[in-house]
This record gives C-alpha cells, structure tokens and sequence, in this order.
C-alpha cells in the first residue's frame, strides 16, 4: 500500500487546526444562519413576511450586530451565497462585521439534495462540480470553514448502504476539497427525525452511518485534527409514542459518537433537526452532564433551535429589529451554558422556545 502523499504543510495544518478550535472553544458554538433562499421561503411564509433579498438581508442584519453578549458564545457563523456578499444599513460587508466580532466565516458550499435513483426515496448532496473554484473564491472573500450537508431516512427499509456509502463518500471528497484551500470542512451526515422509530433504532443508524463517513473520511486521507462534525443528536422518530428523556437522549448520542468518532475530531456541533429551541438547550446539557468520557467539545450549530424566537419577534419588520435580537441572545446564552453543561432552565423563555419547530422532510 503506498503511503499518503502529504498535501498539507505543518504550517496550514496548524492553520486549520486553530479555525477548528476557534470555532469550539469552551462556551462556544455555531450560528447556522445559512438557509437557502427556498427554506428561507417557507420560514416567511410562517410570519407572513416576503421573501425578498433585502428582507432576508434585514433579518439576518440584527443576528449579526448583536452586542457583545454573544462574543463568548458564537464561534462562527455560517452565511449562504447571498448573504456573504450583503452589507449592514452603514455599508459594512456581513463576513467582515462578523470577523470583527471575533467570530469565523463559514460559508455553506452544497448544492441541495436530489434522488439516489433506484432506493426508496433516499437522496444524494450535489456541489461537487466546480467546489475547488468556489471554495478558492470563498477563502479570498473570508470564509475559513465550510458547511456540506448530506440527509439519511431512517424507515424500515433505509437507509440502505448505497445511500450510506455514496453520502460518506461525497463528505469526504467535499471535506478533502476543503482542506486543499486553507477551509475547514464541517461534515454533515444529518439523520431525519421523521418516522416512529425509536430511540435504539436512530442510535443504531447513526453509528452505521458515521462509521461508514469515518472509513470515507480516511480513504480520502482528510486530516481529521482540521475538520469538524455535524450530526443529529440520537432521538426517537418524530412520531415515536414513547418520549425519552434528556439524559436517555444524551446517553445514547454519546455512545454513538464514542463508537464512531476518532478522538482526532475537535468538536461536534449538533443540528437541531426541528426540536423546539428550549428541547435542543435541554439536550445539549445533558450531553455535556453525561458521566461517559467525552474526548471532543461537544456543542451547537443550530439554525433554527437559535432563531425561531428571533424570527417571530422580527415578524418581516425592520423596527422590531431590536425585539428580535434579544430573543437570539437569550437563546445564545443558554446554549453557551448547556454547551459546558451549565444550564439552568429558568422558565425565561422567548416566543418560541417551547414550541417544534420540526419540518418533514426538513430541506435546508
Ligand atoms: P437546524 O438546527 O435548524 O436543524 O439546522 C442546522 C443546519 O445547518 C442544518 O443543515
């Protein structure tokens, strides 16, 4: 077998390796304010708000001008295409502001899912053609971190190794593509919660389907020290009957992860996957309370688990501007606490912290 030929200097190693552990420093996660235009579509419908560039540009605008309450909790955040080019009201590009706060640019780089012919309804991520020119462009215009996003379906039938192996195999290509450039790669094999299944199934899944990216992520010689993990915690399907508790959920996400991840990964920042904001907090703290040796930071990078909240408050308004960033703070806060299991819930909840915010079929 030959060896791997080295493509990464001990210099840009270490760069990565600091983004990664900026990223994830204690008490840090990641806001994922990346919604493409069409998921962005269906979250204005929800307030009755057009979806128009300079709405999207107006509600995102507040998120990243929260005052210094949200420096030592968001280690980066996570922009679409659009918004990487928009400015603030007094011209000020959104990556730079960002940059300024101390915070790192991600940029999210698929291109949305489309079928995997011949399963039962599985899918595939598209992006690659053309990835190794836009992230090259996407690191000149300050984006250190990336963002790819694969979907498995758990049903009695999937997901099924085709689909296993093909999403674990374009992870890793997209993950490799990343490092070439200087970007560290977040890899996202993202489990629905749709379905009745429960708790052991979803725990099982996910360690065939990490296990499989893992192997993937090695064949393609990524330097894991510089990448992170995106994964669903391990809960019941959506339409499970039985409910679980925090410290069950906990239990069997960390048993997966510890099964699955090389203690080489720096961080895994959960997905929220439709559980209501206050439910995503809960979670996350007893993952970090969970007395089973966890090697890696643990933590957020939630889209909606750190918006809802902020988006009602907004409600398509520019003068609810304000409202609608203390609503991201307060959530940023205590998902900053429940990401060093510090958190207390107080009953200080904002306008949609206990409400689902689960989608079927969740698109991103
Ligand atoms: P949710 O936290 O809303 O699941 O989204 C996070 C994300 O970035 C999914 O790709």
């Amino acid at each position: 077998m030959p060896h791997a030929y080295p493509f990464l200097s001990p210099g840009q190693k270490k760069e990565l390796s600091d983004i990664a552990l900026r990223i994830v420093a204690p008490g840090k996660g990641i806001l994922a304010a990346d919604e493409s235009t069409g998921s962005v579509a269906k979250r204005s419908q929800s307030i009755s708000a057009e979806n128009t560039e300079e709405n999207r540009r107006l509600y995102r605008q507040p998120l990243f001008t929260a005052d210094d309450r949200v420096k030592p909790c968001i280690g980066g955040v996570i922009f679409f295409h659009e918004t990487l080019y928009q400015k603030t009201d007094d011209g000020k590009l959104f990556p730079q502001l960002i940059k300024e706060r101390g915070m790192v640019v991600g940029i999210k780089v698929d291109k949305g899912v489309v079928p995997l012919a011949g399963t039962n309804g599985e899918t595939t991520t598209q992006g690659l053609d053309g990835l190794y020119e836009r992230c090259a462009q996407y690191k000149k215009d300050g984006a250190d971190f990336a963002k790819w996003r694969c979907v498995l379906k758990i049903t009695p039938t999937t997901p099924s190794s085709l689909a296993i192996k093909e999403n674990a195999n374009v992870l890793a290509r997209y993950a490799s593509i990343c490092q070439i450039h200087g970007i560290v790669p977040i890899v996202e094999p993202e489990i629905l919660p749709d379905g009745d299944h429960d708790l052991k199934r979803c725990q099982y899944v996910t360690e065939k389907v990490l296990a499989a990216v893992y192997k993937a992520l090695s064949e393609h010689h990524v330097y894991l020290e510089d990448t992170l993990l995106k994964p669903n915690m391990v809960t019941a399907g959506h339409s499970c009957s039985h409910k679980y508790t925090a410290q069950e959920i906990a239990m069997a996400t960390v048993t997966a992860l510890r099964r699955t991840v090389p203690p080489a990964v720096p961080g895994i920042t959960f997905l929220s996957g439709g559980q209501s904001e206050e439910e995503a907090t809960v979670n996350l703290n007893a993952i970090n309370t969970c007395p089973l040796h966890k090697p890696w930071a643990l933590t957020f990078s939630y889209g909606r688990a750190l918006q809802a909240s902020a988006l009602k408050a907004w409600g398509g308004k520019k003068e609810n501007g304000k409202a609608c960033q203390e609503e991201y703070i307060k959530r940023a806060l205590a998902n900053s606490a429940a990401c060093i299991g510090k958190y207390e819930s107080k009953g200080d909840k904002g306008a949609a912290a206990g409400e689902s915010l689960y989608v079927a079929n969740h698109a991103y």
